[in-house]
């Protein structure tokens, strides 16, 4: 990943900070300059709940080149309370009982290495809660 595109995005993959609008509430995340409900330029910052619910997912079988070494492995979209859903790589436990539904926590773990002397990227991956 470009190195500058990384340290931009820190906030909110470091962080899992979302975007409130001050005017109508409405949640986004990543954040946006501009609210798509109401056109409204304020928010606040509010950070994202650590557990979400798994609405759906699907196995990759045939990666990116970056993600060639993990495969096959399985990719969630997940609800959060704050009502904003992330998508993210979901690890630590056997493809066959990923369920919709379950309930999955939000980890900061290695996403790829960079080559060999290159940076390593870190972002959020869910993991089952237990
Ligand atoms: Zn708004």
């Amino acid at each position: 990943m470009n190195p500058a595109r990384y340290a931009r995005e820190i906030p909110h993959r470091y962080r899992l900070e979302a975007a409130k609008c001050k005017k109508c509430g409405a949640v986004f995340f990543p954040h946006r300059l501009i609210c798509l409900k109401c056109g409204h330029r304020q928010f606040e910052t509010i950070k994202i709940s650590e557990h979400g619910k798994l609405e759906t997912f699907t196995v990759i079988h045939t990666p990116a080149s970056d993600f060639k070494d993990q495969s096959p492995f399985a990719l969630g979209i997940c609800k959060f309370p704050e009502g904003v859903r992330i998508t993210a790589q979901i690890v630590d436990i056997d493809l066959e009982k990923v369920r919709i539904g379950m309930k999955l926590q939000v980890e900061f773990r290695r996403i790829q290495t960079d080559g060999h002397a290159g940076i390593l990227s870190y972002g959020y991956k869910f993991v089952p809660v237990i």
